[in-house]
């Protein structure tokens, strides 16, 4: 088990500015007293009683921490240290400061076939790894993914967010209904035993957005979107794909499979001729292909706005429970007041938006 300190996270680490904020807290760069190396503070608020809605349960943040030091990896973020406090705990990660992934490809004049593979051959090696470790990611969606560094000629992906992952064990089946609705495998709609393979189908949907710019399965509401995807309602527009090569779209489809025994390992997408073209004629037309980038720009445009509104609704979604809560007592309101929790608890299809208000559904 994670060694999780008691001693003040503030008494090594000076706290600087926000990064990003996440389902139960934010994550701030923070500098090392000692050494002055920059890294990432994730502030993780803690559930105080059982019956609170708040917070995270210690156990799952327990499960968070096992999992990621499981999974040392080049394009996995690493975790250096965890201190735990009685409201929160802080776990201190490695910097990734170039942004996310989508951002990055949307600032981009054009984008080869043959430069989208080196991201996705960086993703799937990632996968591939954790997958050897019989542990599924279960949120694969392009705000999990980011650059060490943008500044380089090579960016260096790095997968985040390990909250919803999963390390089976032999003989113990597992279900779940979290994710997000654009890039959740049909299993996990239909509350099915899951496996590794759910992963697979998200890359299948990352991979298709990033092509195309289109997102397979989105309809106007996250309810018709989990309908399109366990009716497997998708196809390849000619208008969107036009500039994309056969190979492309046959990785693609043999990951959007229903059945998950049926889908591509992230070891066989990493020889899939798509990825690793058999010959030099393969790997010209990877290169002659290009991904649809007004289309993409359009589609990282609107992912943002919605992340933005997402996040403006859940700030006064809690406002309103700040006031509401104003009459309980007064260790209840001081527990709410540090929290920053957007679970959607209203019940939705498979109550799949667990993630929602965070994502860009
Ligand atoms: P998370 O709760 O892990 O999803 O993180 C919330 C947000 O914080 C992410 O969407 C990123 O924008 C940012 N973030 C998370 N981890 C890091 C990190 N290690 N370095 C820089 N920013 C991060």
């Amino acid at each position: 088990m994670a060694l999780f300190k008691l001693q003040n996270v503030e008494d090594f680490y000076e706290i600087g500015d926000v990064l990003g904020s996440g389902h139960y807290g934010q994550v701030c760069a923070v500098r090392e007293r000692a050494t002055g190396a920059r890294w990432a503070g994730k502030f993780l608020k803690l559930r105080r009683s059982a019956s609170s809605r708040l917070g995270l349960e210690r156990k799952s943040v327990e499960k968070e921490v096992e999992i990621l030091q499981a999974l040392p990896h080049c394009n996995i973020m690493a975790l250096k240290d965890v201190f735990e406090s009685r409201a929160e705990v802080v776990l201190i990660v490695e910097l990734i400061g170039g942004g996310e992934l989508f951002d990055f490809v949307a600032e981009k004049e054009n984008l080869s076939e043959g430069e989208a593979i080196e991201f996705m051959k960086q993703i799937l090696e990632a996968v591939s790894f954790m997958h050897s470790k019989k542990i599924a990611h279960f949120d694969l969606k392009p705000e999990n993914m980011m650059l060490l560094d943008k500044e380089v000629s090579h960016p260096h992906i790095k997968i985040i967010d390990f909250g919803l992952a999963h390390c089976f064990i032999q003989g113990k089946e597992y279900k779940s209904l979290s994710g997000t609705p654009q890039y959740i495998a049909p299993e996990v709609i239909n509350y099915e035993p899951l496996s590794v393979a759910s992963d697979m189908w998200s890359i299948g949907v990352i991979t298709y957005i990033l092509l195309s710019g289109m997102s397979p399965f989105q309809g106007d509401t996250d309810e018709e979107t989990l309908r399109n995807i366990v009716s497997m309602n998708y196809e390849f527009e000619d208008r969107y794909f036009s500039d994309t090569s056969a190979v492309a779209k046959d990785f693609i489809q043999n990951l959007l499979v229903k059945d998950p025994s049926g889908r591509l390992t992230a070891e066989e997408c990493l020889v899939h001729p798509w990825i690793k073209p058999l010959t030099r004629n393969d790997a010209a037309s990877r290169n002659r292909s290009s991904i649809n980038m007004k289309n993409f720009k359009k589609f990282n445009a609107r992912r943002k706005w919605k992340m933005s509104y997402n996040m403006v609704w859940a700030c006064n979604r809690l406002c309103r429970m700040q006031l509401l809560c104003k009459s309980d007592t007064q260790e209840d309101s001081d527990l709410r007041k540090c929290e920053s929790d957007q679970e959607d608890t209203e019940t939705k299809p498979a109550s799949l938006i667990r993630r929602r208000l965070s994502s860009n559904s």
